[in-house]
């Protein structure tokens, strides 16, 4: 007998790889240029050159056996120190590389974060909308998923957090800039969150830990993004390259554990101990050593900056209601109809492939990955506009 809920999340593929391979379908029967497909969260803009020009460097110089064999299995030591040199730099954390931990990207950060931290009969408080695979992960580490609404603008709600926060939570998970709405989370609202799980934290004896869930840290369109270690003492920094270099397909991020944390040794070592016991040691080599070397550094922001102004002022004269993103790369869209995933059926009769928000937590809305071409949206904006005059007729 194999296992069954395995076996299940292996067959129910997520909402948005369908639409992906819906996309390559029509792309193959239609041509690409006419089919509009706004699913995935990939870079679409290059990786800066130092990404190029360090692994060009490491290459060409790096005895082969010292590059491509095994680091330790947190991560190379002058790795993991480059990182904790960078965040006492940049955000005056006292960070040690002894609390940094090289991963396989955010989802690795994320799994081995949950794992480090579950116990039996924990909840994780999820901030809503959120990335779908949230609850796939705790889950899967043994815990049970609360979720919290936020307001209107898809901030934090205070009442909200109020109520999902308890006894039983062990940790919530914060995504600053989100993914899906593009909400950067003010220092204003760090300060009311640090506050509430002091508090709570006090009434249960023991810590709640802050998870944030960073990969997209430096894609930012003027707002700042709070360091949330220096608002709150007991926060796990789970980071990620994927977005910010561009390198998604290379897998490679970090977890970084607040020295200010409460036993915050022995919680690396139940870090390094889920690592292991999750088989996710000694991240990819080159690249640990590739953005060690292009630490804070982004790919060029300028096609996200367009696309963001392009899709916000033309959706919004086309009358869609639209939340302008203060972050990432996606837009997040009032359906015109309450079922966002029949409106996004709909918006397939005009080769638009859309998200709907329900797989993110939220009804009502659709999500707009614009990590894509300029060009592509200038030609998709007459769908947009067909679209939108159904709902008017
Ligand atoms: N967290 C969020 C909010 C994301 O949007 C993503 C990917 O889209 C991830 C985590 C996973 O990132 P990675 O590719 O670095 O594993």
């Amino acid at each position: 007998m194999l296992n069954q809920t395995m076996r299940k999340l292996g067959e129910e593929r997520s909402v948005i790889r369908e639409i992906f391979e819906y996309g390559n379908l029509r792309k193959a029967q239609i041509g690409a240029e006419n089919v509009f497909d706004f699913s995935l969260g990939n870079p679409s803009v290059p990786a800066p050159e130092c990404v190029q020009d360090e692994a060009e460097r490491l290459l060409r110089e790096m005895p082969p056996q010292l590059l491509h064999g095994y680091t330790s299995a947190a991560g190379a030591p002058e790795v993991r120190e480059k990182v904790a040199e960078y965040i006492r730099a940049a955000f005056g954390v006292p960070m040690s590389g002894s609390l940094v931990y090289m991963t396989c990207g955010a989802a690795a950060s994320l799994t081995i974060t949950l794992n480090a931290l579950c116990e039996s009969g924990d909840e994780f408080a999820v901030i809503t909308p959120c990335f779908p695979e949230y609850k796939v992960f705790i889950e899967r580490a043994g815990g049970a998923v609360v979720y919290v609404k936020t307001d209107a603008r898809f901030h934090l709600d205070e009442a909200e957090l109020r109520r999902a926060v308890g006894n039983k939570t062990k940790a919530v998970i914060l995504n600053s800039p989100n993914n899906p709405t593009g909400a950067v989370y003010g220092a204003e609202e760090i300060r009311m969150l640090a506050a509430l799980l002091t508090q709570k934290s006090n009434e249960k004896g023991e810590p709640i830990y802050l998870i944030v869930d960073e990969p997209y840290r430096e894609l930012v369109y003027g707002e700042d993004v709070p360091y949330v270690m220096k608002y709150y003492d007991h926060t796990v920094v789970c980071y990620s390259f994927s977005k910010s270099l561009s390198l998604a397909g290379e897998r490679i991020g970090y977890i970084a554990v607040n020295p200010a944390c409460k036993g915050a040794e022995e919680l690396f070592s139940a870090v390094c101990g889920a690592g292991r016991s999750l088989g996710y040691v000694c991240a990819p080599s080159l690249f640990q050593r590739v953005c060690a070397a292009c630490l804070g550094k982004s790919s060029d922001l300028n096609m996200y900056s367009e696309n963001r102004r392009l899709l916000y002022e033309s959706l919004s004269d086309m009358g869609y209601e639209c939340v302008l993103p203060e972050g990432a790369f996606y837009l997040f869209m009032k359906s015109p109809e309450t079922d966002a995933k029949a409106f996004c059926e709909r918006a397939k009769k005009y080769e638009l492939l859309l998200v709907p928000s329900d797989s993110f937590g939220t009804e009502g809305y659709v999500r707009i990955s614009y990590c894509v071409e300029t060009r592509m949206i200038e030609r998709a904006l007459p769908a947009f506009q067909k679209l939108i005059k159904e709902y008017r007729n």
